[in-house]
């Protein structure tokens, strides 16, 4: 969600005539639209915040959006008072009207509304990708699990009209794009909103489905109460939805589901995900897990490494848990120490990591559907992925970038495939 609230600020601000720059010292304006998620992102943009204050070279402007905005607010100011402005995540269609608040005074300014406004230009966004697009379908969370700055830091849901939604995505089409990532805090709750429209998640797919050339739709967040089964047999049937579902388990223990305010048990988590592989058996999943919740136990935690072990999920972001300021679980003690979270983290990695390898091993030979995006880092190789968010690499020419190819699969090597193209290749979309 904050690359794609970069890509609308910097649309926003190409339009007033600026040009984007990836060198800092050549910049006349800066901003870091930070993340809160957890406290490492935060102390990383603090401490190069503080470094430009102390800094004596050229003084750019300097802007801070996104979550940490809205989280810490003015008292950014008091800590960093060489902070030009602050926009919070409900706020960046303002950008263009503050900046000019600040050219104009001279004076700090701040916008952090605690609600989001559906006033966004979407069609503004400048996006680097030209193969793949993230499009916003929803803001804010109305879930509360305990441990989550989400709902305080982009407030509650507020889904976006299908019409809008359509209409961005017929545009990113014709411009050439075959892959969009339709992005909320937890897209299965769109539409739930406005009962009026008519139109939950699996509605909309079955929207966006009908655009010619559309081949490829993902989604993300996914909340597991809210994945339905009109949104699984939307996944069986409809050629454009991507058989791959994030499906955050976060932990496997029923205590530490409750404590986190999950609204799920293990058991109905597991009963959903066997019923998503009966209606669509090739589906493969993605999580999140949070290790080291307070209180939580070694057995508690093996329930976790039970439980993934059981799914085998392809995709996992695993994390040791950081206490979020502003949130429930603040309060609590953050009683599990260092040493032991960081052996859990390690432990699920190890399984997960093995999970992936007897992955690849099982691609060996096949043919796989492949997304060309790009060259990859030393431009030796094109670059892409399978609609199940596999990496792979293969040999082949530049006008195959933002193609669909077959590649037959000969080999892997850490986290990549590594492939070729049937001879002769043929551009098959
Ligand atoms: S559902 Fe996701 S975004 Fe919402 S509060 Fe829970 S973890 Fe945060």
């Amino acid at each position: 969600m904050n690359e794609l609230d970069t890509e609308i600020m910097v649309g926003q601000l190409e339009k007033r005539g600026l040009t984007r720059t990836e060198e800092e010292q050549d910049a006349d304006l800066l901003i870091f639209n930070t993340c809160s998620i957890r406290d490492l992102a935060e102390r990383k943009v603090m401490g190069k915040l503080g470094q430009l204050g102390r800094a004596r070279s050229k003084r750019s402007l300097i802007g801070v959006t996104g979550c940490m905005a809205m989280a810490k607010k003015d008292s950014l100011f008091r800590k960093l008072p060489h902070i030009d402005f602050i926009l919070g995540t409900n706020n960046i269609t303002d950008l263009n009207q503050v900046l000019d608040e600040v050219l104009s005074s001279g004076k700090q300014t701040i916008r952090t509304e605690d609600q989001f406004e559906e006033n966004l230009n979407y069609l503004v966004a400048k996006r680097d990708d030209p193969v793949k697009a993230y499009v916003s379908i929803i803001r804010g969370c109305d879930k509360y699990c305990t441990y989550c700055v989400v709902p305080y830091t982009r407030g509650q849901e507020v889904s976006r009209p299908p019409e809008s939604i359509e209409e961005e995505c017929r545009m990113l089409v014709d411009k050439g794009y075959k892959e969009i990532t339709l992005l909320g805090q937890n897209v299965n709750s769109y539409g739930k909103d406005k009962p009026e429209w008519n139109c939950l998640f699996h509605d909309l797919l079955y929207r966006l489905d009908k655009i010619p050339g559309l081949e490829r739709v993902r989604f993300m967040t996914s909340h597991p109460v809210d994945i339905t089964v009109n949104l699984m047999e939307a996944i069986r049937d409809l050629p454009s939805a991507c058989e791959f579902v994030h499906f955050p388990l976060q932990a496997g223990s029923n205590r530490i589901l409750k404590k986190m305010h999950r609204i799920y048990t293990k058991e109905q988590y597991m009963e959903k995900v066997a019923l998503l592989r009966e209606i669509v058996p090739d589906v493969t999943l993605g999580t999140d897990i949070i290790v080291g919740f307070p209180t939580e136990t070694e057995e508690e935690f093996l329930e976790t490494y039970q439980a993934f072990e059981q799914i085998r999920y392809s995709v996992a972001f695993i994390f040791a848990y950081s206490p979020r300021k502003g949130t429930p679980a603040f309060r609590w003690k953050d009683d599990i120490s260092e040493e032991v979270k960081q052996d859990r983290l390690q432990r699920l990695l190890s399984l997960h990591n093995q999970i992936c390898a007897e992955e690849r091993q099982a691609l060996l030979g096949t043919e796989v559907e492949v997304l060309v995006e790009r060259r990859n880092k030393d431009e030796t190789q094109l670059k892409g992925r399978t609609r199940c968010w596999k990496n792979v690499v293969f040999s082949g020419s530049d006008q195959l970038i933002g193609t669909l190819q077959k590649v037959k699969v000969h080999s892997y090597s850490h986290q990549t495939l590594i492939g070729e193209l049937p001879k002769p290749f043929s551009v098959i979309a």
